[in-house]
């Protein structure tokens, strides 16, 4: 019987018209896609993009090299090596993020206890070579100093989910 009704099916192309009826449903419905990159979609104010590190507004860095965020991110993408500055504050002598291993689940933001690694709203980044991959602790300033100001407004909104 089943074999019967397919072959009743396919003659008719009953699935071909079913197809089309529903190409025809949203033919004329407001567009999902957007034209990008001249269109954006809105992002979240918690959106996990490219790291950046963060500092006070009187220029000091926020990390303290206590090295949390080495200790908690799942994927070992962070190394930290620190050592005591000349006024004896530690402070990191190298903070490098492998991008190949990152998996940007936030947890290095979620446990600094300064908000000095944070993720950025940035996710167009390319790599050249290996060596680009590496977020080292120069290129994170240089980050987090050109978008403080998205940064820190970005870290009082969340300050309420935390
Ligand atoms: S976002 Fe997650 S995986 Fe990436 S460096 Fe931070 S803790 Fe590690
Ligand atoms: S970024 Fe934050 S959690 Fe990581 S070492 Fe610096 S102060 Fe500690």
């Amino acid at each position: 019987m089943n074999t019967l009704v397919n072959y009743v099916r396919s003659l008719f192309l009953v699935e071909l018209f079913r197809g089309m009826g529903v190409t025809g449903r949203y033919l004329f419905r407001s567009k999902f896609t957007l034209e990008y990159p001249e269109e954006r979609a809105p992002q979240s104010p918690r959106f996990r993009g490219l790291h950046a590190q963060r500092r006070y507004p009187n220029g000091e860095e926020r990390c303290i090299a206590c090295k949390l965020c080495e200790a908690t991110c799942p994927a070992l993408a962070i190394t930290i090596e620190a050592a005591p500055r000349e006024d004896g504050q530690r402070r990191t002598t190298r903070y490098d993020i492998d991008l190949f291993k990152c998996i940007f689940c936030g947890f290095c933001e979620e446990s600094c206890p300064v908000d000095a690694i944070v993720e950025s709203r940035i996710y167009e980044y390319h790599f050249e070579n290996r060596e680009d991959a590496v977020m080292t602790k120069s290129k994170l300033l240089e980050l987090g100093e050109k978008y403080e100001e998205q940064l820190a407004a970005d870290r009082a909104v969340q300050a309420a989910y935390r």
